[in-house]
């Protein structure tokens, strides 16, 4: 049974960048019918907040990307990592290091001065017959990993092919600091093993870590996962996303009125591609998504082509779905919710989706519908309602007030005064719209006039 994992280190709000590496682990375990694991990697105290957590966990739940198994909490599970170390150390994988920090500077000036790579020495690695030096006075040791120092560590990586790193270039890591508590690399490995992990789908930026993390696979007696290793996500600029160069949070792209099935699209094809389908739904990406097409470069965001995807999911939403959307912002807007409920919110919507690519752009037009005033731009005041077109618009509120309010009667109403006034649609049509819903730039007249409601445009049609 395939279980794959994300991991966020919650040190940050998660961007696009970060949601695309769960994005893939979760469609692999739904597309396998396996289980998706949340692990939130709060080792980082410091750095580390409840509200990045939050952010992950709201960012997920609104995406659907829901986990079978978490979230966990690494600091939850310290015992548990030290209760692994104990073993490890008991089977002689661990030893006790006591070079001082100020030590390992001087060491890594030389090598570095040697143009050699930087790399811990192995003073207090045991060795059989190796005399180890005089344990310094109250010194407490790191712990390090003994690290192999033959053959290779491989693996078939899924995106980046056959890796194999040779072991003496590999130093022996630190994996518990002078308090105790266990690095970063093998609580991972800790995790990966108690969560029965199959495959490790993440970001390339730990692709270094990899054949560290299988070497204490092996220690522990385990089999390494399948691991594939992800390219990273560039923002616009092509620098590599990062909430420092102003990636956005992933749950600002719900508050700026994108759709989450849209976000999946999107994402999905950052990354990973099938043939040339572009727009498609949350359930043929779960039914396609495989490990086989994950793209091998780079990949770069582009909020302009998220717009169009956004837009194209809008277009194909049910009016009724829309409205469900649009309804809650009117609220936080300040519309009752009776007022909203009286049946003209698809209506509205159906009339405006072609024209928006997200449900906030949605959610301003249907506004004016059930504002109690409008402010028309006063450019667009000043062009449309003109002095010369007054009497028109009189002549129009009055032959309203006893017109049936439904579209063909509004249609033939608006005719009959035109004739009457000897004008082209246009002429009185744009001053109309600007005056009932704030700008020239509408669908068909009476179709808006409709759904703006009969009271409404009167009372707007006077205040001029
Ligand atoms: N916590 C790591 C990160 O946020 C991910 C670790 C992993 O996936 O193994 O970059």
């Amino acid at each position: 049974r395939v279980r794959t994992r994300f991991a966020p280190s919650p040190t940050g709000f998660i961007h696009l960048g970060n949601i695309r590496s769960a994005l893939y682990p979760w469609a692999f375990a739904r597309a396998t019918g396996g289980d998706f694991i949340l692990r939130i990697e709060d080792t980082d105290l410091e750095r580390s907040s409840q509200a990045a957590v939050d952010v992950i966990l709201e960012g997920m739940d609104w995406l659907g990307m829901n986990p079978d198994e978490g979230p966990f909490y690494q600091m939850q599970r310290m015992a548990r990592y030290k209760e692994v170390l104990a073993q490890l150390q008991a089977a002689g994988h661990v030893y006790p290091c006591y070079t001082s920090v100020a030590e390992l500077d001087a060491l890594r000036e030389r090598q570095m001065a040697a143009k050699e790579k930087p790399r811990y020495n192995g003073t207090w690695r045991p060795e059989p017959g190796k005399v180890l030096p005089p344990v310094p006075e109250g010194v407490q040791p790191v712990l390090r990993f003994k690290n192999p120092q033959e053959g290779v560590v491989a693996w078939d990586d899924k995106v980046k092919g056959r890796i194999e790193i040779r072991n003496d270039e590999l130093d022996d890591l630190v994996i518990a600091r002078p308090d105790g508590t266990p690095t970063y690399n093998f609580c991972v490995v800790v995790d990966d093993m108690d969560m029965a992990i199959t495959h490790v789908i993440r970001g390339d930026d730990h692709v270094n870590n990899t054949p560290r993390q299988i070497n204490i696979f092996k220690a522990l007696g385990k089999e390494q996962p399948v691991y594939a290793h992800l390219p990273t996500v560039l923002n616009e600029q092509g620098e590599k996303m990062s909430k420092r160069n102003g990636a956005k949070p992933v749950t600002q792209y719900r508050d700026e009125g994108y759709l989450p099935e849209a976000m999946i699209n999107y994402l999905a094809r950052l990354g990973w591609s099938h043939g040339d389908d572009e727009i498609f739904s949350r359930q043929q990406f779960l039914e396609w998504f495989d490990l086989d097409h994950l793209g091998r470069s780079a990949a770069q965001f582009d909020e302009a082509k998220l717009r169009w995807v956004n837009a194209q999911h809008l277009k194909a939403m049910s009016d009724e779905a829309l409205a469900a959307l649009v309804a809650p912002q009117l609220e936080k807007r300040g519309i009752a919710a009776a007022d909203l409920a009286d049946g003209r919110l698809p209506r509205i919507c159906a009339l405006f989706k072609d024209r928006c690519d997200t449900t906030v752009a949605l959610a301003d037009w249907a506004y004016v519908f059930y504002a109690d005033a409008i402010s028309p731009s006063a450019e667009e005041l000043e062009k449309h309602v003109t002095g010369a077109i007054a009497p028109a618009l009189d002549a129009l509120a009055a032959a309203f007030q006893s017109c049936d309010w439904e579209k063909s009667a509004i249609a033939a109403t608006f005719k009959q005064v035109l004739t009457a006034q000897g004008l082209k649609m246009p002429q009185l049509a744009m001053p109309v719209r600007v005056l009932t819903v704030g700008t020239a730039h509408t669908p068909s007249v009476d179709a808006v006039l409709e759904l703006v409601g009969k009271e409404k445009v009167l009372a707007r049609l006077q205040k001029r």
